[in-house]
């Protein structure tokens, strides 16, 4: 096999950058209530140095990168990044998972510095609700017009990301599941991950084949054949319907043994797995002028160790990180 791949012999093709543990929003799934310690200037990796980690893990095989935070677009120049980005031969495809309210200001700019495609979180459609889970923003509207803006710059197809909360949000499936029908949205409901932080509770856990079930007096989901994209989500649409929805099941139905991925955390740490709290430390040697072949010896031990699945079936949670210093 050629290119990157795990001592499960899994390829590894797609690296996820964090660029900011900073965000604009405190989403009640993603941030503790009592807020997180952020990261110094000076942890923060410089875009010379993600350029340099991006430009190793590419010649080793990544080919794919998605830029998220924090809220990436709260990062100043980030289409400088995305040009230096754009600019590695074997990277075919950069993108990007937002919250939105930036989205307006920067799409035209993102798309010309080599941006391709974008994700919008979108828990709810209602602005007071928008307010509770994000327990910051009164500005669900710049939300909605950034998804409008990036769309026609063609950002597409921009994916609308919905944590599907029990108690909170899961009373609007049916009202995102019509925009799908109308107004050609592209919909992903994701099942709530626990993690640090108290708006995870077991309680709030909804699962897919649950929201399904809620779906069925809307008609029956067809699936999407060639399946989209190339992650995670199950793909289907209404009969007649401009736009789809898609499923992303870590808990009821995990997909690790097809997970592509790692992470690299604004700090600088190399994380083979979104729910195991297993880093390697790549700022440092960074910073001490490690050699090209050294980094990528990093990146490959990394990747060796990846692990096989995740283990939150046997109650392991990652305990270092919120969900907003991983990147999601
Ligand atoms: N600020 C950006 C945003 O809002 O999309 C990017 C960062 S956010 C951490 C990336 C993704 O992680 C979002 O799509 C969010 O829905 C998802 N996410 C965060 N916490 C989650 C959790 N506990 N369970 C499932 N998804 C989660």
């Amino acid at each position: 096999m050629t290119g990157l791949s795990d001592s499960f012999q899994r390829p590894i093709n797609y690296l996820r950058i964090s660029v900011t543990d900073r965000c604009n929003l405190r989403c009640i799934y993603c941030m503790p209530a009592s807020g997180v310690s952020l990261m110094s200037h000076n942890d923060i990796l410089t875009y010379e140095e993600i350029y340099t980690v991006a430009r190793a893990a590419a010649e080793l095989g990544i080919n794919k990168i998605r830029l998220t935070g924090g809220e990436p677009l709260v990062r100043s120049g980030l289409p400088k990044l995305i040009q230096m980005l754009a600019k590695i031969e074997a990277i075919d495809d950069i993108s990007l998972t937002t919250n939105g309210i930036l989205l307006g200001r920067y799409a035209a700019e993102l798309k010309s510095a080599g941006l391709q495609r974008v994700n919008v979180s979108l828990d709810t459609l209602k602005p007071d609700r928008f307010k509770l889970i994000t327990r910051l923003g009164n500005n669900l509207g710049e939300v909605l017009e950034g998804i409008e803006v990036a769309r026609s710059v063609g950002l597409n197809p921009v994916k609308l990301n919905m944590v599907v909360m029990s108690g909170i949000n899961d009373d609007e499936l049916l009202d995102f599941a019509a925009k799908t029908i109308a107004d050609d949205w592209h919909v992903r409901f994701i099942e709530l991950m626990p993690f640090v932080g108290d708006g995870t509770t077991p309680r709030r856990f909804v699962s897919a084949s649950e929201m399904r079930q809620r779906l069925e007096p809307m008609g029956e989901l067809e699936p999407c054949l060639p399946s989209m994209g190339n992650g995670p989500a199950k793909y289907f649409r209404f009969p007649h319907a401009k736009g789809t929805i898609g499923f992303i099941t870590p808990i009821s139905e995990h997909f690790c043994f097809q997970c592509n991925r790692m992470r690299l955390t604004a700090d600088g740490k190399l994380r083979p797995c979104l729910l195991s709290d297993y880093e390697i430390d790549l700022k440092q040697p960074l910073r001490s002028g490690i050699s090209s072949a050294g980094l990528k010896k990093l990146i490959k031990q990394a990747v060796a160790n990846k692990p096989l699945r995740h283990q939150l079936a046997k109650g392991y949670v990652p305990k270092q990180r919120p969900f907003s210093q991983v990147g999601g």
